[in-house]
């Protein structure tokens, strides 16, 4: 029997892990409240649904690729939203990157009604939801892991499970903890062997041959940030999101940690002059414009 995938928030992510899916022969439908969105992720093969409330029940496995926790907790547990809709064995996929607590609260809620939740936020872009390479940090109960399974291998070319609901955030934002700083800590040691009258594309050679390396300097400098490109399809806005998740995270836990500190308040800063609707890379340009700035 084919299985029944619902994708709710087709956006950058969840367009592409719906096509995937749709591409490896799940029977695949998505919602999202933007048209434009529902439109393009039915030009790649997903049926397209014009309310929620129509998706939820009719299907097997629910992914959830929304923009923050607040938007998961209506979908799951508000008017006309999983908890009311949902049939018994059901199991939601959340790769949102969210809060522990939200994961753990929504879990709580919905096992009531017989239905598993699992956080699965990713990692890869939109390139890796396209082609089923993402790398998952997941939290889950082994019951509706299992059941999981066959959707989340399709999706992903890497998964680490990391423990029970709420572990796989907690994952997902020390990972974006280290991204934030490494982009910045880059753009440093990048501007400064400039000055000193090294090539960057020879420095980040070097770098990625030593210890200094990192999904900075191997990816997104690479890909995004020398050729000026700034085309990731991860805004700014979500990454200072994920950087205030990770300022909430160690806040909660009374941890002091100076490093973390400081790049959560150079990501705040950069509001002033960099909008949420940019590229995430453009963090950079505050280091240097000179160098990585496009000039305009
Ligand atoms: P996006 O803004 O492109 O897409 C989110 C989609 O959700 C939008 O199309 C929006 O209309 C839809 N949406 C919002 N509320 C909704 C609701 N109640 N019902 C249905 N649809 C709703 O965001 P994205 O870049 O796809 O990111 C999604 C999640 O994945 C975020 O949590 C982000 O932090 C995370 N993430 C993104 C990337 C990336 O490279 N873009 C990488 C890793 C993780």
């Amino acid at each position: 029997m084919t299985l029944k995938v619902g994708v709710i928030g087709l956006g950058n992510m969840g367009r592409g892990m719906a096509a995937t899916l749709a591409g490896k022969g799940f029977d695949v439908s998505g919602f999202d409240l933007s048209g434009a969105a529902l439109a393009q992720a039915e030009n790649l093969g997903v049926k397209s649904v014009g309310v929620c409330a129509e998706l939820i029940p009719a299907v097997d496995v629910l992914i959830l690729s929304l923009p923050k926790a607040e938007h998961v907790e209506a979908v799951c547990l508000g008017y006309d939203g999983i908890l009311e809709l949902g049939r018994a064995g059901l199991v939601v996929i959340d790769t949102t990157t969210s809060t522990p607590e939200t994961s753990r609260k929504v879990a709580a809620a919905l096992r009531e009604q017989r239905i598993g939740f699992i956080d699965a936020p990713v990692s890869g872009g939109p390139k890796g939801a396209a082609t089923g390479t993402m790398s998952m940090v997941i939290g889950a109960e082994p019951g509706d892991l299992a059941k999981a399974t066959p959707v989340l291998e399709a999706m992903s070319g890497t998964r680490v499970h990391i423990g029970s609901v709420g572990a796989g955030n907690v994952a997902k934002i020390a990972n974006n903890m280290l991204a934030a700083a490494h982009l910045i800590s880059t753009a440093e040691a990048v501007s400064m062997a400039a000055k000193a009258g090294v090539d960057p594309e020879k420095l980040l050679q070097g770098l990625n041959a030593g210890s200094g390396r990192s999904g900075a300097s191997q990816v997104m400098f690479p890909t995004w940030v020398l050729n000026k490109a700034y085309d990731s399809g991860f805004t700014m806005g979500l990454m200072r999101k994920d950087v205030g998740l990770a300022s909430d995270l160690t806040a909660s836990l009374d941890l002091d940690l100076p490093l973390s500190r400081l790049v959560a308040q150079l990501w705040q800063q950069s509001s002033q002059t960099l909008p949420d609707s940019d590229d995430f890379c453009c963090i950079v340009q505050r280091t240097d414009n000179a160098l990585f700035g496009r000039g305009e």
